[in-house]
């Protein structure tokens, strides 16, 4: 159970994954954030950004680490869009377990949107890990 004002728990699989003891399909870095794809991704394209500061949930980031990840969503939005040929995102972010929320680390999630097609189930089904990482070196490459 994930609660507003909760400690932070050094060993979410987030936390692990910055610390480089779980690995991810990388996406892009810089001294604040860190994005990757999601691996149960609701739509072609699901990617998450994160801040690199410890923080559950919105109510703990700093003003700083929340403009950080607000920066790097915007430019990952741009070239997910751009990897997937989608019309339109969401940019969804989810804040303690009464709101969906499943890992302890703040988040800010990008879901590219077609007409038509609806999301698949939230952090249910885990894809492929060459799709995942033939999709992402497209997206390294539109940034
Ligand atoms: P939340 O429910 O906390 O808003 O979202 C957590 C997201 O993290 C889900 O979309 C889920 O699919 C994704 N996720 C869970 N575990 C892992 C993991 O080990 N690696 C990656 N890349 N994504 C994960």
């Amino acid at each position: 159970m994930i609660k507003l004002g909760d400690a932070y728990d050094e060993q979410n699989i987030f936390a692990k994954i910055l610390r480089g003891d779980m690995p991810c399909i990388k996406l892009y870095e810089d001294a604040h954030t860190l994005a990757f794809m999601d691996i149960m991704p609701q739509v072609e394209g699901h990617c998450l950004v994160i801040p690199k500061q410890p923080a559950v949930t919105f109510l703990d980031l700093s003003d700083e680490g929340a403009a950080a990840v607000m920066a790097t969503a915007k430019k990952l939005a741009a070239a997910v869009i751009k990897a997937v040929d989608a019309p339109g995102f969401m940019l969804a972010q989810l804040n303690s377990s009464y709101a969906g929320q499943t890992v302890p680390h703040y988040h800010m999630h990008i879901l590219p949107r077609h007409e038509g097609l609806e999301l698949g189930f939230h952090a249910r089904d885990p894809e492929d890990m060459a799709v995942l990482g033939a999709l992402a070196e497209k997206i390294r490459a539109a940034l």
